[in-house]
């Protein structure tokens, strides 16, 4: 069973292994307990899917609010497979659109600092939350199903190694995203390169969770600290923002960081 979703508001997903680290927030929202309208109620966290500034401003303000993190810290999502540390020089060269701070474009997002929470916006792709209690390095990854076959997962856990991260040590959680039962690929084998066929879940489905599992166990994260939330998009759109099920909508908000004493 995965997580369920809390009745704090707004509501949200947390998971067990995550709950166990002193400390750490951790959070992946639902698509309740915004202010935005249709199609993109409720709680859109993108300003780029074309909603309202004011409304996407909101949402993020209780968004931060409730991670009560000194900054929350987002990129420009673009598929890829950069990894963005923000170190206290990376800080400086964010921009500012409050009440976050946007970085240039990156796909994996990572910081050791205390002040500094991490904000992936997704809508049928995955959020990979990372800790490693301790060395406290956080990361928050964005990877859709190009994410998935770039690897970007465990070029990033080798890349935060360098830095001090001891993937032995590292809990992993995976967010709400589109399941086995719904990612359809009838061009796949145009699209997704063979070594992947093996992770099929029918005649042109796929399971992206197994594949993140297994991707992320290759890295060296214990198979007990992997926590997958086993929650399809596309069969849950009234919880969450699914690209697929809906085309026009919002983007769901996942969030790590440590509390401010
Ligand atoms: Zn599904």
């Amino acid at each position: 069973m995965g997580p369920d979703i809390s009745s704090a508001s707004p509501p949200r997903l947390i998971f067990r292994n995550l709950s166990r680290v002193p400390g750490l927030f951790h959070a992946v929202f639902t698509r309740r307990g915004g202010v935005s309208a249709p199609p993109f109620d409720s709680l859109n966290a993108a300003w780029d899917s074309g909603d309202l500034e004011e409304a996407v401003r909101e949402n993020l303000s209780r968004i931060k609010s409730c991670a009560a993190v000194k900054r929350l810290v987002s990129s420009v999502q673009v598929h890829g497979d950069e990894l963005n540390f923000i170190d206290e020089k990376a800080l400086e060269k964010l921009k500012a659109r409050f009440p976050i701070l946007v970085g240039p474009p990156a796909d994996a997002l990572a910081t050791k600092l205390s002040s500094v929470g991490l904000l992936i916006k997704t809508a049928d792709c995955q959020s990979i939350l990372l800790v490693d209690p301790d060395s406290r390095i956080i990361a928050n990854i964005h990877s859709g199903w190009r994410g998935s076959i770039g690897n970007i997962v465990g070029k990033t856990v080798r890349s935060l190694e360098r830095l001090g991260l001891n993937p032995a040590r590292t809990l992993a959680a995976v967010s709400p995203s589109l399941g086995p039962c719904c990612a359809e690929f009838v061009n796949f084998k145009r699209e997704i390169p063979e070594e992947f066929w093996p992770f099929r879940s029918g005649p042109v489905h796929f399971d992206f969770w197994a594949l993140t599992r297994a991707q992320l166990a290759a890295a060296g994260i214990g198979e007990q600290n992997i926590e997958c939330a086993a929650r399809c998009t596309v069969c849950e759109k009234s919880e969450f923002f699914s690209y697929r099920g809906e085309g026009k909508t919002g983007r769901m908000a996942s969030v790590i960081g440590w509390n401010q004493p």
